[in-house]
């Protein structure tokens, strides 16, 4: 099958996907979909579409064996107004082709991020690259979105008042700050785009980078659902353990399955191995997992995994 049209991708076209308080992300254009991976991962035995089911299910082994050259046969163009300081993370990502307004060309908008109150808040301690989840009060919100306003105001009037006088455009923005909207063109594969995601969805990626990164997975989905579907079952939503902490998921499910098949549970069979006082029962009064029998994993390694378990997340 020649061109892939996908009638969920035609629907939303252009359509504007509002982030932030001025940006937004909207798919121009895209060339494959879920067909395109299947045709492409089935060239190499000529075999020819199957049922929907099985295509399905060929994705899913896929993405599941990180056998990803089918994924980058998909393509997906992004129309992107994002604020320089978002600029500036994603731009690390390599495999993407950009294409940027150019502040030696054009004159730059005024046009400025101005967090929202509830996106205010102190550093975080225990994070050194974030912030905490509670908000300023009212009175330092309001105070800072202030400081915020009055600085992006002024460095805009220089910037103005320079390119009036006929300095070059490419000099007269050298003080504009990371505030400052940009646009570009963003175009990447489906593979790449799903590594993106990955790494700016998660909880340690800064907010605001965050949001359009959901507004570009639901853009995803809308292109390649079951490939999307896939990736965030086996990667977004899917946790990876060492070796170490494997072993120790084993011996708890064994441990937990011994004691089901005897109508207990993981508390009651540390009671039962201190009563019977062999090693299994050593420092195991509190009865917690880590604490009933022999725990493989110590220290940071303890905690990490069991962080995992509670959280779900990637740590
Ligand atoms: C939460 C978070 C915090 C971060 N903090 C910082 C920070 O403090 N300072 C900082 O500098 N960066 C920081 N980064 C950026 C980070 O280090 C990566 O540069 C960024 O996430 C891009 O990842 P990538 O290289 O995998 O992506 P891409 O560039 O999109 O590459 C995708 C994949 O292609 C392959 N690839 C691409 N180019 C090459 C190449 N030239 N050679 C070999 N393989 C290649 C790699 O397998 C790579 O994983 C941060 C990122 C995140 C998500």
């Amino acid at each position: 099958m020649a061109h892939c049209v996908v009638p969920a991708a035609e629907a939303i076209l252009d359509k504007e996907y509002k982030v932030l308080d001025k940006g937004f992300v909207r798919l121009v254009d895209y060339m494959g979909g879920d067909d395109r991976i299947v045709q492409a991962a089935r060239v190499s035995y000529g075999a020819g579409t199957k049922s929907y089911r099985e295509d399905a299910g060929l994705i899913d082994y896929l993405l599941r064996h990180e056998h990803t050259s089918p994924f980058e046969q998909v393509i997906l163009t992004f129309h992107v107004k994002l604020p320089i300081f978002v600029a500036r993370q994603w731009i690390r990502h390599r495999t993407a082709r950009v294409n940027e307004v150019s502040g030696r060309y054009s004159i730059m908008k005024d046009e400025f991020y101005v967090p929202a109150p509830a996106d205010l808040a102190l550093q975080s301690e225990d994070n050194k690259q974030g912030r905490r989840d509670e908000a300023l009060d009212e009175a330092l919100a309001g105070k800072v979105t202030a400081v915020l306003k009055s600085g992006q105001r002024r460095a805009y009037e220089d910037y103005a008042a320079l390119v009036d006088q006929g300095l070059a455009r490419e000099i007269a923005r050298v003080n504009l700050p990371l505030s400052l909207y940009s646009e570009w063109y963003w175009q990447i594969d489906l593979h790449n785009l799903f590594r993106f995601l990955s790494l700016r969805l998660d909880a340690h990626a800064q907010k605001e980078i965050r949001l359009y990164a959901q507004a570009m997975l639901e853009i995803t989905r809308a292109v390649a659902p079951c490939a999307t579907e896939s990736f965030e079952r086996h990667s977004l939503n899917g946790v990876r353990f060492s070796g170490a902490e494997m072993a120790e998921l084993k011996r708890r499910l064994a441990l937990g399955m011994d004691e089901a098949a005897r109508g207990g549970g993981l508390a009651r069979g540390a009671a039962a191995a201190a009563a019977a006082g062999g090693t299994a029962g050593r420092g195991s009064a509190d009865g917690s997992p880590a604490a009933i029998g022999g725990c493989l994993l110590k220290g940071k390694e303890l905690e990490r995994f069991e962080e995992k378990l509670r959280t779900g997340r990637q740590l």
